[in-house]
């Protein structure tokens, strides 16, 4: 018997695997896609990934292969009507580091080889009942072969759509916007800081734009014609193009007894604040801590405000540059003649965007 099993390998189960194998536990993880996803959804890695994987050489790896963004600015009508300084936080990374997800999925992934921990590709979840001696879960090999096997406690890493959430009949209840939102990496002449995040409120929607390698933007949003909504930019190959929809949807329960749910098993919001990667990892820091401590009884109760909270701020958040609501259209209108009183807002502005916003709550009561 497995005593710690982890469905799924994106960035939350291997995160999960890695902070278990730190604290003394040898997990098993499975995972159904034959190979790593090449595609890189999550481009922001915040300072509070960067400190929980500090130790494991994950780190150390991704500081050396990503780029660091320093500042945030808000465009409307070509006017910068605000610029938002990361640096002045208190913490040892003041900055969002821009580095891939398949890139920090690869780190995570050679990090637990490193530890002995191979994960299981072709191997996907199907089935599970809570029996006297455990948890009792079927799994399902490439090529056909069943295979049946137990476990004491069991993480639900397996991500939006997950099978683990759907065969325990947890709720996924939340909203979706209706309108697809447009995603390119591609080449872009644009005449802004290379090194800082640009968003635009455009009349009808909003734009973001982060450099990613050499002269390789990320660039989302929801307007149509993207790419020339930008002033004074030139477009040039794409690289990657998408549609992606946005949901704000929280599991009903993070927890079944030795059951929890983690990363977008569990959650799933707007990307602007760059926190579902991230938040992710931070569940798996939790969910390591209290499994080889033995108190994963706690998890729902640690996890669900946090999340929950942040999920909150994502939504409010997102609703400005969606621009749909009366209160999204007045924010919108009066930016330019507020930036005078911006700055006041700068430091919580700052801990939101770095997901500084609270503390890895290990205990009741330290939120
Ligand atoms: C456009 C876009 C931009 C984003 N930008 C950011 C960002 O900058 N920063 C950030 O923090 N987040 C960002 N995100 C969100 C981030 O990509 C996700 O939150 C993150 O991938 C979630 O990781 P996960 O491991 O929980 O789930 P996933 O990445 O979905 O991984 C789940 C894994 O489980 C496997 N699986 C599924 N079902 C089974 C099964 N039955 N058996 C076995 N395995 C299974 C899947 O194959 C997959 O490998 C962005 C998302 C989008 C769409």
């Amino acid at each position: 018997m497995s005593s710690t099993l982890i469905i799924g390998a994106g960035p939350t189960g291997l995160a999960a695997a890695l902070f278990l194998a730190e604290r003394g536990v040898s997990p098993r993880i499975v995972e159904q896609a034959a190979e790593p996803s090449p595609y890189s959804k999550a481009f922001g890695v915040n300072p509070r990934t960067l400190s929980l994987l500090e130790g494991t050489g994950v780190t150390e790896r991704l500081l050396s292969q990503g780029r660091r963004m320093t500042a945030l600015n808000v465009w409307r009508r070509g006017r910068n009507c605000f610029r938002l300084d990361l640096a002045p936080v208190d913490h040892r990374y003041p900055f969002m580091l821009i580095h891939s997800q398949a890139e920090s999925e690869a780190a995570l992934a050679d990090a637990l080889a490193e530890r002995g921990i191979g994960v299981e590709r072709g191997v996907a979840f199907e089935g599970i009942e809570h029996g006297p001696a455990g948890l009792c879960v079927e799994l399902r090999h490439r090529g056909g072969r069943a295979e049946e096997t137990t476990a004491a406690v069991l993480l639900a890493a397996d991500g939006a759509g997950s099978s683990v959430r759907k065969a325990l009949g947890v709720d996924f209840p939340g909203s979706a916007f209706e309108e697809p939102w447009r995603l390119y990496d591609l080449v872009l002449d644009i005449p802004l800081a290379p090194d800082e995040a640009h968003a635009f409120l455009l009349d009808g929607g909003a734009a973001f734009a982060v450099r990613v390698r050499g002269d390789v933007w990320r660039l989302l949003g929801n307007v149509p014609d993207l790419p020339e909504r930008l002033p004074e930019t030139t477009a040039g190959r794409v690289t990657w193009e998408s549609d992606f929809g946005i949901s704000h949807r929280l599991a009903e329960r993070l927890q079944v007894g030795a059951v929890c749910l983690a990363g977008d098993a569990a959650h799933i919001h707007s990307g602007l604040g760059a926190r579902g990667m991230n938040l992710g990892i931070e569940d798996a820091y939790v969910f390591a801590v209290l499994a080889s401590d033995g108190r994963i009884g706690e998890y729902d109760a640690l996890r669900r405000p946090v999340v929950a909270k942040v999920m909150r701020q994502v939504e409010r958040l997102t609703a400005v540059p969606r621009g749909r609501s009366f209160i999204a259209h007045l924010v919108r209108t009066l930016l330019p003649v507020l930036s005078p009183i911006m700055p006041a807002f700068a430091g919580s502005a700052r801990t939101f965007i770095l997901g500084l916003d609270h503390d890895v709550a290990l205990s009741r009561g330290t939120p």
